[in-house]
Formats: C-alpha cells, sequence, structure tokens
C-alpha cells in the first residue's frame, strides 16, 4: 500500500471529537504497526480515547519519535461537502475528507516511513517511536498529555509533531489563553434607561479597550516567526428583551500567546482591562474569569537534527533552509518534558483547509512529506 492509498484508508476510518472515540483508528493503527513488527501498546484512559505507542529499535543510536492525532473535528452542522468526508475519494491530484489533512496526513507519512524502517532493521543503530493520539481536537487531556503523565512516552532526542506546515519545519506554535469578561449591571423599564445600568452599553466600552490594548500593547510584542500575540471577541450575551435594560452582558475571548509570554502575566493584563473600567464605574461589576490555558511551544532551531531536518526538507521542497513559525496550537506543548534534544511541527498542507468542508492533501504534498521523513530516519537511524 503506497502512502496514498493508506491515507485513503485512514480517512475511511471515522473519528471525529467530539464524541472522540478513538477505538476503530488505534486498532488501524496498532494493527499495521504490529503487522510491521513494532513493539506496540493501544492504551486509553477511558473507552473512547485510545492511543497507540509503538518502538522498534535498539540503544546504539539516537531515538526519534513522530507523532500524529488521530482525532479530527466533528463535521460541521452546514457543512457541504463536494465530496463524502469518509469517502478519501482521490480527484485531481487531491485526497479529500475529513482529516484528510489535519491530521492524517502526517499519519499516513509516519505510518509508511514506520514500515520502510522496519525492513531495515538488520541496519537499525537507533530507536525509532510511533505515537498515535487521541484527544488533540480538543486539547490532547485524554491523549498526549494523559500518555506523557502516565510515562507511556519515552524520553526521545528529538520529536516531530505532525501539523499542516506545508512541509516547512516549524520550531513555535502560539499559546492560547480564553477567559470571558462579564459585566453586571441593574435592570430597569426601557421608557427610563437612566434609571438603570446597561451591561451591554458598557461592554461595548470594554471592547473597544481591547482594541487598545491589542495596538498600543500586542502589537508592540514581535515573535521572529510567529509575530505580534493579538486578541479576539468570540461571542458576546447579553439581555433578555429589547424593553429591558440589560442588567447582564459577558464575552469571550481568545488571547494568542507568542513563546515568552507567561500565561499568569496574560491573566494579569486581562484583569487589569477589566479592573480599569471598574475603576471608573463603580455602580457595575466588572470581571474575568473561566480560564483556558494552553502553553505556547519554542524549540531551538540550533539542534543538529533539527538543521539536518531543515535541510533535508529544504532540498525536497525548494524553499530556503529556515524555520517556519506555526500559528494554531499542537500536542508539542504535551512533549516538552519527552523531547530531550530538538522538537519540530512538520507535515503536509494548511491549516486554513482543515476544520472546513472539502478537507484535502495534495499527493504532491503528502509524498513530499514521506520522502522527507523517510530520508530523515533513514540518515539518523541506519547504518
Ligand atoms: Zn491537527
Amino acid at each position: 500500500m503506497n502512502v496514498a492509498e493508506l491515507l485513503q484508508q485512514l480517512v475511511r476510518i471515522p473519528s471525529p471529537n467530539p464524541p472522540g472515540d478513538c477505538a476503530q483508528i488505534a486498532d488501524f493503527c496498532a494493527h499495521f504497526l504490529r503487522a510491521a513488527g513494532y513493539t506496540t501498546q493501544r492504551i486509553a484512559p477511558d473507552n473512547r480515547a485510545w492511543s497507540v505507542v509503538a518502538t522498534i529499535g535498539n540503544d546504539m543510536g539516537p531515538s526519534i519519535m513522530l507523532h500524529a492525532h488521530i482525532d479530527t473535528v466533528p463535521l460541521g452542522q452546514n457543512a457541504r461537502w463536494n465530496w463524502d468526508p469518509f469517502s478519501g475519494t482521490l480527484a485531481d491530484g487531491r485526497i479529500y475528507g475529513l482529516g484528510s489533512v489535519d491530521d492524517k496526513a502526517p499519519l499516513a507519512a509516519m505510518l509508511s516511513v514506520a514500515a520502510d524502517i522496519a525492513i531495515q532493521i538488520d541496519r537499525m543503530r537507533g530507536r525509532l517511536v510511533i505515537v498515535c493520539a487521541a484527544d488533540e481536537e480538543v486539547g490532547g487531556t485524554l491523549g498526549t498529555r494523559w500518555l506523557a503523565d502516565n510515562s507511556f512516552l519515552p524520553q526521545c532526542d528529538f520529536v516531530v509533531v505532525g501539523e499542516q506546515t506545508a512541509n516547512r519545519v516549524a520550531t513555535a506554535n502560539k499559546g492560547v489563553v480564553r477567559a470571558t469578561f462579564r459585566i453586571g449591571g441593574r435592570t430597569a423599564h426601557a421608557t427610563h434607561p437612566a434609571n438603570g445600568r446597561n451591561a451591554i452599553n458598557r461592554m461595548a466600552h470594554l471592547i473597544l479597550d481591547l482594541e487598545r490594548y491589542q495596538r498600543d500593547v500586542l502589537d508592540r510584542r514581535r515573535h521572529p516567526l510567529l509575530g505580534a500575540p493579538s486578541i479576539n471577541v468570540g461571542t458576546i450575551t447579553g439581555g433578555v428583551s429589547a424593553n429591558v435594560v440589560a442588567d447582564a452582558c459577558l464575552i469571550r475571548v481568545d488571547r494568542r500567546m507568542i513563546p515568552g509570554e507567561d500565561p499568569e502575566a496574560v491573566k494579569a493584563e486581562l484583569a487589569a482591562v477589566a479592573a480599569a473600567r471598574q475603576a471608573h464605574d463603580p455602580d457595575c461589576t466588572y470581571s474575568v474569569d473561566e480560564f483556558l490555558i494552553s502553553p505556547a511551544f519554542e524549540a531551538s532551531a540550533n539542534d543538529p537534527l533539527t538543521a539536518q531536518l531543515l535541510a533535508i526538507s529544504a532540498a525536497v521542497t525548494n524553499t530556503p533552509a529556515e524555520p517556519v513559525g506555526y500559528l494554531p496550537g499542537s500536542d508539542a506543548k504535551h512533549l516538552t518534558g519527552v523531547a530531550r534534544r530538538g522538537m519540530v511541527v512538520f507535515g503536509p498542507g494548511t491549516y486554513e483547509v482543515a476544520h472546513a468542508p472539502d478537507e484535502y492533501t495534495t499527493v504532491a504534498d503528502l509524498e513530499a512529506t514521506y520522502t522527507i521523513l523517510r530520508q530523515f530516519a533513514e540518515q539518523t537511524l541506519l547504518r
């Protein structure tokens, strides 16, 4: 089975999360790796979030981990696909389907490389670890975080986290702080708005404060690969009826962090925005809570194995041998204690076609990923 056929097979095994049942796709990966000769564990903290960890090789050289997640986002409620999302249809040089790029494309490339290395086991000087992880799309608590915390992941010299980097080598990704701002006002009949304290009007001012925070504070911080941090107001909720002064309003925000920003300091900055408004407006209550933190990730590009992967990917894709940033989050944040020397995010395609109808990977991109990872594994693990 070539890498494109393998990707089609993986797309035909649905693994949307939620609900996050990865039993079937984990079975497929475990069977594939066991048949190739790997020592394979299929494990889960519950009866849904099944992950696979497979190992081959010896202690006579470096240890390399190839990691991809096996869950996908769910189908959108109004998503209209031109292709059956679970068919893995090949058309015009593209393979279509839910998870066809995120993250079953790097998974297919990694499984293919795993099989190639296994048949050359006599030449192996080192260890190859393949991780097929559940639960990434909802944060990885039951997937990679759980695997790392419960010692299912061996320490490795170098880790490749498969995601959508257009076959460039990414050495950093952004983190996130999510938070909820709340304003409590006072209700009144709409004929006398001045008798109440309108929480929605006040939230409008607070949102403008957040725009200023972006412009005056965040835009001045820059990471060389990831640019500036950002804040987005994603939802707003408030009021009960047009003829009542709203006494409550809340917004949910997504604050993207660059490496070097401390999540606790970011929380304090958001609290300071609320406190500054509160100081002007003692008749209402301002607060920020429901923080959800996902740290940023950054690795050195000076590590020799990173430099080697950079050189191979530059040669195969005809791009500069320089690292890039990856804007979305990834499981890399859970693997910082596992990677002894270097860690990168790497894979075909772009995250902008993921999480959307007619998600696809081009066969050419997929084959380039496979070629790059195979050359890297052969150069580092075979003698
Ligand atoms: Zn992904």
